[in-house]
């Protein structure tokens, strides 16, 4: 799958509601719906990249910018013990929605290896 519209296409161009907790002209980041820890924050390109596979290097600023912008939200959300940055990719990832988004997962104690 490349490029298809998705969830969260709608939710950049404010077709349905969320909880938007920072933007700029490159990324946006929002709360998961079904957070799976006290902080789950959603950040993902405005441009629709369906998945890290995907990306290429003519993608390579705009990686560094959604892991800066992680960086930013976590800090703006109080995780100051610490918090976990993952991409989950393409079928054997567990990825459901087809748009490049970093999980922001902080507020609680992670174990390893994730499930
Ligand atoms: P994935 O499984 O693809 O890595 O993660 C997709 C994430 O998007 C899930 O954690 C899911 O809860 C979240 N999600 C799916 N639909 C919506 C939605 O409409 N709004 C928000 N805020 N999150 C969503």
């Amino acid at each position: 799958m490349t490029n298809q519209e998705t969830i969260f296409s709608k939710i950049i161009r404010r077709e349905i509601p969320a909880n938007i907790v920072y933007e700029d002209d490159l990324a946006l980041a929002f709360k998961d719906v079904n957070p799976q820890a006290p902080v789950h924050i959603l950040v993902i390109p405005k441009k629709p990249i369906a998945k890290l596979a995907d990306a290429d290097a003519q993608d390579a600023a705009l990686l560094g910018h959604l892991l800066l912008t992680a960086k930013r939200v976590a800090q703006e959300a109080g995780l100051k013990n610490g918090y976990r940055v993952v991409i989950n990719t393409d079928a054997d990832g567990g990825q459901t929605v087809y748009h490049l988004h970093l999980h922001i997962l902080g507020g609680r104690q992670m174990a390893w290896p994730p499930g």
